[in-house]
């Protein structure tokens, strides 16, 4: 990735947010909408390739791996930086959260709360394995995606030459998706640039005032553990410099940021890991993986949100409780969807957990969006950073070609 294509795209970003501010003060309703347009039509291109993408990359990214315990090994590792990266998150949100008291005499809005559907831990188990694979696929349901295209390269692994033409054609699909993927990326600072100018043209600052106590929780949490925490295992655990590593990555943040979907991002993720020199086999199967299970931003926001607003109801959460909200906002974030106000729809099934009114999530509603941007940022950081230290791990010989 050409440091160019970053820079383009945050230009893109910047003259989005002047222009939606302006249009917002100039009341030209219609302008937001047609660059609103704009940037809906780049995020579902984006999303157009996410299938595609991660069936073959996923599916590949295990069959070439040579032999069984090779992938048990990436399993393993890759499964345990994201349970570890996962709580270290929730911790970090659960510790300020008591701390800062974020939502102690806010005023409680009696909004209407959302039509969810409750998340239950059966439904979300059950979805993994798709009794229907095209239907699951059809429903866009990533668990069984996942579950799908794991089986299929474990399958390809073990097959001798008769899986061959299915890997040909996987190697195939792959390639046609990536070269897709370079020319979005071409137009990709006009999409940010309209997705820019919607959020805010919608924001201004007004919504976010009264909740500021609560944003800046999230947010400083969302910092601290993508601005230290994350960087510091780059150092320890890949042995390599954050700031020189990361840097490969800017272009895949900023579409983090500007589209708040990790599905939707992992096209522009897996193409700048190529180019941070992170081995197929390893960019292959971490990345979709990640991006649909590994999410250390949103798990820290599920937190936060189910303590801030106990907190706004004057309910107080025992230490038992609390321990129950870090495990369910751990599982909530893995059986979210990586597209934007993904974390917003598995919250209830945290809220329930230690009897929250599920109707207290309106108090969030205003700047969910909002703080979706800074979560999805952190999601994408956090699969980007499993690269480099599961590379470092797998101990690859290095004159064995990736
Ligand atoms: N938008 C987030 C993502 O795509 C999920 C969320 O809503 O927390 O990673």
């Amino acid at each position: 990735m050409k440091h160019d294509t970053a820079k383009r795209i945050f230009i893109g970003f910047l003259l989005g947010v002047i222009a939606g501010l302006t249009f917002r003060v100039l009341n030209w309703q219609s302008a937001v909408e047609v660059s609103g347009l704009v940037g809906d039509l780049f995020l579902r291109a984006l999303r157009m390739l996410v299938i595609p993408l991660i069936f073959s990359s996923l599916a590949l990214g295990i069959a070439q791996l040579g032999n069984i315990t090779r992938l048990s090994r990436l399993g393993g590792l890759t499964v345990a930086y994201y349970l570890f990266t996962n709580a270290a998150a929730v911790t970090i949100g659960i510790l300020l959260v008591n701390l800062i008291q974020p939502g102690v005499g806010t005023p409680l809005v009696e909004e209407k709360p959302p039509e969810l559907p409750p998340l239950q831990l059966k439904t979300l188990l059950l979805n993994i394995i798709p009794a229907n694979p095209i239907e699951a696929l059809a429903k866009g349901e990533m668990l069984a995606l996942i579950f799908l295209s794991l089986l299929t390269g474990a399958a390809l692994l073990t097959s001798q030459d008769i899986g061959e033409p299915v890997k040909q054609l996987l190697n195939s699909l792959l390639h046609l998706t990536m070269i897709v993927i370079n020319w979005l990326l071409l137009v990709a600072p006009l999409g940010v640039f309209g997705l820019a100018v919607r959020l805010a043209a919608e924001f201004g600052l007004s919504v976010f005032l009264p909740l500021a106590k609560y944003a800046f929780t999230v947010i400083l949490g969302l910092a601290i553990h993508g601005l230290i925490v994350l960087p510091v295992l780059v150092l320890l655990f890949a042995r390599l410099s954050p700031v020189a590593y990361l840097r490969n990555f800017v272009t895949a943040l900023l579409t983090a940021f500007s589209t708040s979907s990790s599905s939707a991002t992992l096209p522009v993720t897996i193409e700048c890991a190529g180019k941070a020199g992170i081995r197929d086999e390893v960019r292959r199967f971490v990345l979709p993986l990640g991006a649909t299970v590994n999410m250390d931003g949103t798990a820290l926001y599920e937190a936060v949100a189910a303590c801030f607003v106990a907190q706004a109801y004057g309910i107080h959460l025992l230490p038992s409780e609390q321990i129950l909200v870090f495990i369910t906002a751990n599982l909530a974030a893995i059986g979210a969807a990586g597209i934007p106000a993904g974390g917003l729809v598995t919250m209830p099934f945290v809220f329930q957990s230690v009897g929250l009114p599920v109707k207290g999530m309106a108090l969030i509603l205003p700047i969910d969006r909002f703080l979706d941007m800074f979560r999805t940022t952190v999601n994408v950081l956090g699969d980007i950073v499993g690269c480099a230290i599961v590379q470092k791990a797998m101990k690859f010989d290095k004159n064995q070609p990736s």
